[in-house]
């Protein structure tokens, strides 16, 4: 037949609209979509004719079409976010998500947000309440401060305590303390933003108490403590505990901030890991304001935690800036969620996925490890799978030092690079990451759930990624 025949016998745009396969696809991903997929699909024709192939060829497709627009249609309503199976052994992987909410928090979340919610009611009361008030007591009872609240994120507590203490005036700060925590938050640059001057003192390795004390002036506003999150100075080193910090911010009446960081609230070093600062020590030590990320060893969603006295958690909360960096409502239900599984700590060690991960047992992810290595040699693929001893790392700027002890599942792909499977699993429907070391995949099963074994398996095996030429 001739090509302008072949073209002429392509179905109509608007014909194909009307089509009763169509319909279905049409309420559920709208109209627009499924046009834009037809005319697309009926390129992809178009081309196979310019190029000559043959009329049986061309028929076959045209055939094929309302198949061939369902699957275009899914792909372009797709949504770009989704989840992804980390396999790197990094509990907060900062470009993976960090802190991964469970799913029982998460349907509790759901109902909350998908209606309207009591955020800022006070049902006792039967008036206006405060977003705060649904963890401002948990966060109280387990750190042992007077009051607390949130903020978006743990930049924008340190942003605001500055704005709202000091702005106009000094704070001091170790030149040993001066971070900049990944994405470019920087505590000179933060001083600046919040129009505070920042006095330095004592050195990169040492700083001594009075040396803050010799700091003080009639300008000082804040002696801020910064732990250093994602970095260590070891050797001759000394810095200035917070209790020495609050002996000579009571002699001059001046706020002693703690920016924590991570901000532990139970005692990893239990559980065999180094032991972080923690959050209920810098309040019983005196700090007058702590501050912590929601979202690092917590392992709630991202938020800026402050808890403190009073006096000084009453002005944050008055403060403009709190009103642009104020937590949402998912953030709120979330924080509640987690702060309660800590009330006991079992519960929280066992219900928030990061302390869980952190803390399980070598022996555990060893039998995780056999059995995805077992499932993938069932699975008769063109690769050679062992279970091999690794290391995971808490990540996220969190503890930088710390080695975890884990398992991984080794992959040595026997037709294809190493690179390419790399690059073939990060462009699965539901992507997997690992780490390369020695021409080897190593998938760390410490970050993995086990309830994802089975679908990390599947679509190994169902799109043939092992093989010279994957199906896509
Ligand atoms: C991580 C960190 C921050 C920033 O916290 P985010 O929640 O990521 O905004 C600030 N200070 C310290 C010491 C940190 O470790």
């Amino acid at each position: 037949m001739e090509n302008n025949l072949l073209y002429r016998s392509l179905p109509n745009v608007n014909v194909l609209l009307e089509d009763g396969r169509f319909q279905t696809l049409i309420r559920k991903y709208g109209r627009e979509n499924v046009k834009e997929a037809i005319h697309e699909a009926l390129e992809q024709v178009r081309i196979c004719i310019s190029l000559g192939q043959t009329e049986e060829e061309i028929r076959q497709k045209i055939s094929a079409l309302p198949d061939r627009i369902e699957a275009l249609v899914m792909e372009k309503c797709r949504p770009d976010m989704r989840r992804v199976i980390n396999g790197t052994g990094t509990i907060l992987h900062t470009n993976l998500g960090r802190a991964p909410i469970s799913r029982k928090h998460m349907e509790q979340i759901a109902s909350v947000v998908t209606g309207y919610s009591n955020l800022e009611y006070d049902l006792d009361a039967g008036k206006r309440g405060e977003r705060y008030s649904h963890f401002e007591g948990l966060l109280c009872r387990l750190t042992g401060a007077q009051a607390a609240m949130a903020v978006n994120n743990n930049a924008a507590s340190v942003l605001l305590i500055l704005s709202a203490l000091a702005k106009g005036g000094e704070a001091i700060v170790s030149r040993g303390e001066l971070v900049e925590i990944g994405g470019k938050f920087r505590i000179p640059d933060v001083m600046e933003q919040s129009g505070v001057t920042l006095a330095e003192v004592g050195t990169t390795n040492k700083t001594h108490p009075e040396d803050y004390e010799n700091a003080v002036t009639e300008e000082t506003k804040v002696i801020l403590k910064v732990h250093t999150s994602n970095y260590r100075i070891v050797g001759f080193t000394k810095s200035v505990e917070i209790e020495d910090l609050v002996s000579i911010g009571n002699k001059y009446s001046i706020p002693v901030v703690e920016d924590m960081g991570s901000g532990a609230l139970v005692d990893l070093g239990k559980y065999g890991l180094f032991s972080e600062p923690m959050v209920q020590d810098a309040v019983k030590k005196g700090a007058d304001l702590v501050c912590f990320s929601g979202d690092k060893l917590l392992g709630g969603p991202q938020a800026g935690i402050i808890v403190g006295k009073k006096k000084y958690i009453d002005i944050l909360k008055k403060h403009p800036l709190t009103r642009a960096v104020r937590i949402d409502k998912f953030t709120a239900a979330a924080l509640e969620l987690v702060l309660r599984e800590y009330i006991s700590e079992e519960t929280a060690a066992a219900n928030i996925p990061v302390l869980d991960m952190l803390t399980k047992p070598l022996e555990e992810t060893k039998k995780s490890a056999r059995s995805l290595c077992a499932m993938l040699k069932r699975a008769k693929l063109s690769a050679e799978f062992s279970v091999c001893p690794c290391e995971a790392q808490v990540g996220g700027g969190s503890l930088p030092m710390e080695r975890i002890p884990s398992m991984a599942v080794t992959i040595k792909p026997e037709k294809i690079r190493v690179t390419e499977l790399e690059d073939r699993m990060r462009h699965l429907p539901v992507p997997v990451f690992g780490r390369i070391i020695n021409q080897t995949i190593f998938l760390d099963v410490r970050t993995i759930d086990k309830n994802d074994f089975k679908l990390i398996v599947r679509q190994f095996r169902e799109l043939d990624i092992f093989e010279t030429a994957a199906r896509d």
